[in-house]
């Protein structure tokens, strides 16, 4: 808050003052662990509760994302995502209610004998007693237990008070925890309702002991900031686990499920390409991308990364999309440069252009050179690979002619290839020199036709040809 005018700032004293940032937080006695200042770019001396270095994954592709609009998993492809994911190495797998239907139950309870390795199965169940019931004999290890806490739901949806709301949720939890599964409470809508009304039911069920309390973003209407309130002051109140779940309505998903972390929630929910209801939650690349630039060695040891390509491409299968071409990580365009100065500084050092390094998802680099924005430094990386030998005039002659060619129509790898290639046979014969670039434009243009009159091109055509006949 602003001083008020008439009053001194702080002690009136005006010097600067250097703060040295690393011992302020080498000192600050609230560090978990004294392991904080080793990490990423982001950690802040005051955030003794940030838990961007300590969280866990509720993975819902099976059960958020069966709301998504094209899903409809049978077993097969549930199994096959649900061991995807196991291998990827999420912590919690959700799985649709199994009072939902028949077939909902024998799926949950299939995949609970499947004896994942490394991801525990939880269910999502209504805050009632009859779903309870069923969700402990499925064979899951926790139970997700949800109701509308805001005045929209209570009066449209399920239309009972909080005090209802309250003496069902102890009976459920009791229940559940008599039974030795673990459960969660969470409030829907949590941030359309009365933060008393939350604070209050959030105390009473972290007093009777429920493992995590819920916060969830129905509508997605919440920003960084109220989330990071909200949490914070929710991590005031109870000391059991928190859990955030956020739909991307207005694009705040992972920003949000940052800011949860950073206030001390402990658990996000994410889909497989951010698949659910409407247009989705928190995708689980976008928070492994997220989480990486704040703590990569601590995101390393917890998951298989190069994994992550794979889960994609089968839930994009099941559910019939394509992977967005500007998906986080995996995203055709995730890791191509291609403005010549960013190309220039990629090939001296990759940091410069990217915080996250594509060797850890299994993903590769990608320098376009074939465009009229390329540099002469990228087509010398391409001459370099393709073991041709040119000094730097001749590769800057060879660039020139390349962005005179990309100003007409977009080249090609293959293209570009050849023309160096060209380039190259022509100045090792005598035929060219520097600055001649009409004698290259007849060599390319010979080279062009005789690859059009070439036996073995015509006879391709041919068999095009009679194929399309
Ligand atoms: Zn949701």
């Amino acid at each position: 808050m602003c001083p008020p005018e008439d009053k001194p700032v702080a002690n009136g004293n005006e010097e600067m003052v250097a703060i040295d940032l690393a011992s302020a937080v080498k000192t600050n006695g609230h560090l978990n662990g004294g392991e904080k200042d080793k990490k990423g770019f982001y950690n802040r001396p005051s955030d003794f509760l940030s838990n961007t270095s300590n969280w866990q994954i509720i993975e819902s592709t099976l059960r958020e994302g069966e709301q998504f609009a094209n899903a409809f998993f049978d077993l097969e492809t549930k199994i096959k995502i649900a061991k995807a994911l196991d291998e990827f190495g999420v912590e919690w797998i959700e799985l649709t209610s199994p009072a939902a239907s028949p077939e909902s139950r024998a799926h949950c309870e299939a995949i609970c004998n499947l004896g994942l390795k490394r991801s525990k199965i939880l269910t999502h169940i209504r805050c009632h007693m009859d779903d309870a019931r069923i969700a402990v004999e499925t064979g899951v290890d926790g139970v997700d237990v949800v109701i509308g806490t805001s005045s929209f739901l209570r009066e449209h949806s399920h239309g009972k008070d909080m005090s209802w709301i309250t003496k069902t949720a102890i009976e459920v939890i009791q229940f559940v925890k008599s039974k030795g599964i673990e459960i969660r409470f969470s409030s829907e809508d949590s941030f359309r309702s009365e933060l008393v009304d939350l604070l209050s039911i959030y105390r009473t069920v972290d007093k009777i002991g429920v493992n995590r309390v819920g916060v969830a973003d129905t509508v997605g209407c919440a920003d960084p900031r109220q989330v990071y309130e909200l949490v914070r002051t929710l991590r005031g109140v109870v000391s059991c686990d928190i859990e955030c779940h956020f739909h991307n309505d207005t694009g705040c998903a992972i920003a949000n499920a940052y800011a949860a972390l950073e206030a001390g929630a402990t658990h996000i929910d994410t889909s497989v390409l951010g698949i659910g209801e409407r247009n989705g939650i928190t995708p689980l690349g976008g928070l492994i991308a997220r989480m990486m630039v704040a703590d990569p060695e601590y995101v390393k040891s917890k998951y298989n990364l190069t994994m992550l390509r794979e889960v994609e491409n089968i839930v994009a299968e099941a559910v019939e999309i394509q992977v967005p071409f500007n998906n986080y990580i995996t995203g055709f365009c995730a890791f191509t440069h291609k403005a010549g100065i960013h190309a220039k500084a990629i090939l001296a050092n990759p940091s410069t252009y990217e915080i996250l390094n594509p060797a850890d998802f299994g993903m590769t680099r990608y320098v376009s050179i074939g465009h009229r924005l390329t540099g002469w430094n990228a087509v010398k990386s391409r001459v370099e690979q393709l073991n041709l030998t040119l000094t730097d005039e001749q590769i800057k002659d060879a660039t020139a002619k390349i962005k005179e060619l990309a100003d007409v129509r977009t080249q090609s790898m293959e293209d570009v290839d050849m023309i160096l290639r060209i380039y190259h046979t022509a100045v090792q014969e005598g035929k060219l020199k520097v600055g001649q670039s009409a004698v290259l434009d007849r060599l390319l243009e010979e080279h062009v036709n005789s690859r059009e009159t070439s036996p073995n091109r015509n006879a391709k055509r041919q068999r095009v040809e009679e194929a399309s006949a």
